[in-house]
């Protein structure tokens, strides 16, 4: 078993909903919850007016395969969600899902960048982590996620 970290996010439809049908979805297929963090607002950045704000929701799970086999089933489980055709910006969706980290690994493949390349420099994502991982340390920066918060506040 690994403990890995993941992060939703979204921006269409009822939100709160998409979140809790995607958490029971994974339940079935492999993936343990192990612990939550609230479902974060926040504004937009650099999208077109009229975007709306953005949530945010972080996990510690449990998994017993790859972390390839992880990005699989999350892929899966955003198309099962599926985003409009017709979606104003190309940062709107339904259901975002990005593995941020996957025990201690570093991986970097085409399909793959862990820990997650843009955490540490963002807000939304530490400070729901602070709620659900705050000692853990990020293995390439070697400081632990409230750390990386208290840098960023
Ligand atoms: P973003 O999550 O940055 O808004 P996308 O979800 O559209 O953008 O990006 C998806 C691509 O990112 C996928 O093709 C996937 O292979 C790649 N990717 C690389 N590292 C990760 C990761 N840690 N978690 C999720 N997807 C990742
Ligand atoms: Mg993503």
């Amino acid at each position: 078993m690994t403990t890995a970290h993941i992060m939703f996010g979204g921006n269409i439809g009822d939100v709160d909903k998409t979140f809790r049908d995607a958490e029971e979805f994974l339940s079935r297929n492999g993936v343990v919850f192990e612990k939550r963090s609230r479902i974060g607002s926040s504004a937009p950045v650099d999208c077109v007016p009229g975007t709306p704000d953005f949530k945010d929701q972080a996990f510690v799970i449990s998994w017993n395969r790859s972390a390839e086999e992880l990005l699989e089933l999350l892929q899966h489980t955003e198309k099962l969600f599926g985003r409009p055709e017709n979606h104003r910006s190309d940062m709107s969706r339904t259901l975002d899902c990005d593995i941020i980290f996957f025990g201690n690994e570093v991986i970097n493949t085409p399909r793959l960048t862990i820990p997650h390349p843009r955490m540490h420099q963002r807000m939304f994502v530490l400070e729901l982590m602070v709620e659900t991982a705050p000692d853990f340390i990020h293995p390439v920066l070697n400081k632990s996620v409230k750390e990386l918060f208290d840098a960023l506040y």
